[in-house]
């Protein structure tokens, strides 16, 4: 038998276990701004911009007009682990923000030209620090800017070739982040959002104050169709909360591409979740048609385990049963009753 020479066992270098870990959260520019996003939600901006370059593959920018990052923390925000979000378990069990594993902003710097530029109410400047995939910060440096945070991601992947090998053209690259963003945008009518890419505005959506507004939101990005066949709902049991549009069964899709489920304001793909809401529908749709919806569930956050998942797409409540049954029952209910009265009009 001959074995290979023993090799040394040694760390990585931290840039490289970076560029590793880079892998679970960062896996397009799409996902570069979903965690963008979802730190410029959480810092409680009400206006976010997004501006791109060949569909994120080569410029990336999310601006936001939050409370920024402190000149002397931003060395800390970009290095991993490193969060404002959480300080114990007990604050993890209980999280309202979308963040908490501090990591995102370390690891998209790791595979990227970055800059993360902020400004609070207490400097009279804005601050930046940037990185070249290199591991090496510059600055804190004095930069000129509004209050509030922009991120710069430039050239993705352009050190990690395995990677980069698997980023599709820039049309492909921007379908995927338009679908992302349109369920953001959704999620948060109470913040103005707009959408450029190559230097022309795809999207510009003004923060919602009224019910108005709100519906304007939902015909934008949904079409007028939506809104002229779904049902408002609103429902509530026990602590559980459930608002938003269900399509009527007149409106069914061959696709599942207008389900919008949001939990406690995440964008979650959960297959439990879609369940529950197919079989809600099983009753008023043919079978091989989909049903369109906006839910928004509010549960207590101590009952929502969001860190399943490093991309946090995946959720489990507490008391699942009794949530599925909640959603089920709401929608169903929902759902059969504008078909009976419907149906007791037809003649005969
Ligand atoms: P996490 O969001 O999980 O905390 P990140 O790596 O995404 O981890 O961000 C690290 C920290 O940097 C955050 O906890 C927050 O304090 C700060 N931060 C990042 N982005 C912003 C932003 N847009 N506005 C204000 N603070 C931010
Ligand atoms: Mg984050």
């Amino acid at each position: 038998q001959t074995l290979a020479p023993i090799r040394a066992i040694a760390e990585l270098p931290s840039n490289l276990a970076d560029q590793i870990a880079a892998g679970e959260v960062v896996e397009r520019p799409a996902s570069v701004i979903k965690e963008l996003l979802e730190n410029a939600l959480d810092s409680g901006a009400d206006q976010i911009e997004i501006r791109l370059q060949e569909g994120g593959n080569h410029v990336i920018e999310v601006v936001d007009n939050g409370r920024g990052i402190a000149k002397d923390e931003l060395l800390l925000a970009v290095s991993r682990h490193a969060t404002s979000k959480i300080y114990s378990m007990q604050e993890l069990v209980a999280v309202r923000s979308l963040g908490f594993r501090g990591e995102a902003l370390a690891s998209i710097s790791s595979v990227s030209d970055f800059t993360l530029r902020s400004r609070t109410v207490h400097d009279s400047s804005a601050w930046q620090v940037s990185a070249h995939g290199d591991g090496i910060w510059h600055g804190p440096e004095p930069a000129a800017g509004a209050f509030g945070t922009s991120v710069k991601v430039n050239n993705l992947f352009f050190n990690t070739p395995a990677r980069k090998k698997f980023l599709r053209a820039p049309r492909t690259e921007f379908i995927q982040i338009e679908q992302l963003v349109k369920r953001i945008i959704l999620s948060h009518p109470e913040v103005g959002f707009k959408l450029l890419h190559n230097a022309k505005m795809v999207r510009n959506l003004p923060a919602c104050t009224d019910e108005k507004s709100l519906q304007l939101r939902l015909q934008t990005l949904l079409g007028q169709e939506f809104v002229e066949h779904s049902l408002q709902i609103e429902f509530a049991v026990q602590d559980w909360h459930l608002s938003g549009w269900l399509g009527l069964p007149t409106f069914n899709r061959a696709q599942t591409d207008m389900q919008y489920l949001f939990v406690n304001g995440r964008v979650v793909k959960d297959r439990q979740l879609s369940f529950a809401l197919k079989q809600a529908y099983a009753d008023v749709l043919y079978h091989g048609r989909h049903a369109a919806y906006v839910l928004f569930l509010q549960v207590p956050p101590e009952q929502l385990d969001v860190n399943v998942h490093p991309a946090k797409h995946e959720v489990r409540f507490a008391h699942s049963r009794d949530v599925y049954d909640f959603l089920r029952r709401s929608v169903r209910d929902a759902v059969a009753k504008p078909l009976a009265a419907s149906e007791s009009l037809q003649p005969g």
